[in-house]
């Protein structure tokens, strides 16, 4: 099995630490402010039953300059071509107007493609909290799955590769 998962979220929700845990490689730059990762960085995750080309994209969000536009469109273009499509939220930020743009987008850009709700920085709350967390979402979109992460710790993820092979 093979294919293609574009990983999309505000800055600084955990993508690239996702991507350099799952690749095993530090080949996004990490960094605590937004925006670091400019272009797309493909990483190959290989096992004996798949390989997956895991795409970590320029943030989307509501672009205040021409490169930000610029962002924007490659990044939307990027899910036109995916097989899944992970979308990446902080477990300890509400859900904002950031979340809203980008669900909007992804809805008038994707058609069949699934789309996960992947919650990260679970380590940072309390299991309890994440129900309501969920339910706010699901509200915007009907996610094919809801996969709570550490991208950090690795918590779970191994799930979500699980998962995410299946669908391929
Ligand atoms: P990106 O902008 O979405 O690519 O976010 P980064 O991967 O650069 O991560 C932003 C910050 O969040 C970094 O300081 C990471 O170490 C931190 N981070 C990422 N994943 C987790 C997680 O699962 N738990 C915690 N506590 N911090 C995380
Ligand atoms: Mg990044």
């Amino acid at each position: 099995k093979s294919g293609f998962v574009a990983i999309i979220g505000r800055p600084n929700v955990g993508k690239s630490t996702l991507m350099n845990h799952i690749v095993g490689q530090k080949i996004a730059i990490m960094s605590d402010k937004a925006q670091t990762t400019r272009n797309k960085i493909q990483g190959v995750y290989t096992t004996d039953t798949a390989q997956i080309v895991f795409i970590d994209t320029p943030g989307i969000h509501k672009p205040k300059h021409k490169l930000g536009d610029f962002m924007v469109k490659s990044a939307l273009s990027t899910l036109r071509e995916v097989e899944v499509i992970y979308f990446m939220v902080n477990a300890m930020q509400k859900l904002g107007p950031g979340d809203e743009f980008i669900i909007d987008k992804l809805q008038s850009v994707v058609g069949e493609t699934p789309i996960y709700l992947v919650i990260n920085k679970i380590d940072q709350v309390h299991p309890d909290y994440l129900m309501g967390f969920i339910d706010e979402y699901r509200q915007l979109l009907d996610f094919t799955e809801v996969v709570p992460i550490s991208a950090l710790e690795g918590n779970n993820v191994q799930n979500l590769l699980s998962i995410t092979e299946k669908q391929l």
